[in-house]
């Protein structure tokens, strides 16, 4: 079980993309949890402001710490309610500036943790301060800026849930598809077998598994030396 703890201020945008397919049904049976976390609802603010200009001068606005901070130590008490202290926790800034988002990456925090907190950024991002005090990783999903974490936050427990026990129907899905063994995955076919004149490979039709392994390992290379020739150098 990996439950999912996502601190943001468009929850509805979250819940949408996590609601459906896979990862809502992995939720539904109880293989993982996604929870969100209005930070809104934790501001001192009597307007409910959550951001403020930044010191020093600049464009944009920042989030404040406190409403984050709030936030964060109340998922803590809830988790208390539930009986969950036990948790191995790991909280997660969406970033630009953090780790790139890789399958190795997506690994080891499923590995390694059951519960991630993440904390989407919105409009310049946050005050460094929530950063130092609660953040203990800051993740990016590549080297472009977004308006707000709430998509990386979406990624991230996605392709993170999908290595969790339970989640995909058969662990074959994933063992062998690209990145996940190293390499880019080989082409796929499904029915019709003639398409717009192009035919289905004869060896995925001989039944010969050992000729159609061999085939799908010879393509696979091939791929990645053509696309990501990178790759090659850690398989
Ligand atoms: N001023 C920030 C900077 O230069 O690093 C960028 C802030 S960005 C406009 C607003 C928020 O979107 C960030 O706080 C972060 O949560 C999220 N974000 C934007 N691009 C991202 C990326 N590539 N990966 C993860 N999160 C990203």
């Amino acid at each position: 079980m990996m439950r999912f703890d996502i601190m943001t201020l468009f929850p509805a945008l979250v819940e949408t993309v996590l609601g459906e397919s896979i990862i809502g049904r992995a939720q539904k049976n109880g293989a993982i949890t996604v929870r969100t976390h209005q930070i809104r609802d934790y501001t001192e603010d009597k307007h409910r402001r959550v951001d403020d200009t930044p010191y020093g001068g600049g464009k944009g606005m920042l989030m404040m710490a406190p409403p984050i901070f709030n936030c964060y130590t109340d998922i803590l008490r809830q988790q208390q309610a539930e009986g969950l202290e036990e948790l191995r926790r790991h909280v997660i800034y969406l970033s630009p500036a953090g780790r790139v988002l890789n399958q190795k990456l997506a690994e080891e925090l499923a590995g390694s943790y059951n519960n991630l907190i993440l904390l989407c950024g919105h409009y310049e991002g946050v005050d460094r301060r929530i950063v130092d005090e609660i953040v203990d990783e800051e993740i990016s999903i590549g080297d472009f800026v977004l308006t707000g974490g709430e998509i990386p936050a979406c990624i991230l427990t996605d392709c993170v849930a999908r290595l969790v026990p339970g989640v995909l129907s058969d662990a074959e899905c994933y063992e062998k598809e690209s990145l996940t063994s190293g390499l880019l995955e080989y082409p796929q076919y499904t029915r019709p077998y003639e398409y717009h004149g192009m035919r289905v490979p004869d060896v995925l039709l001989s039944g010969h598994h050992a000729n159609i392994e061999a085939w799908r390992e010879e393509q696979a290379r091939r791929l990645t030396a053509e696309r990501r020739p990178d790759l090659l150098n850690h398989t």
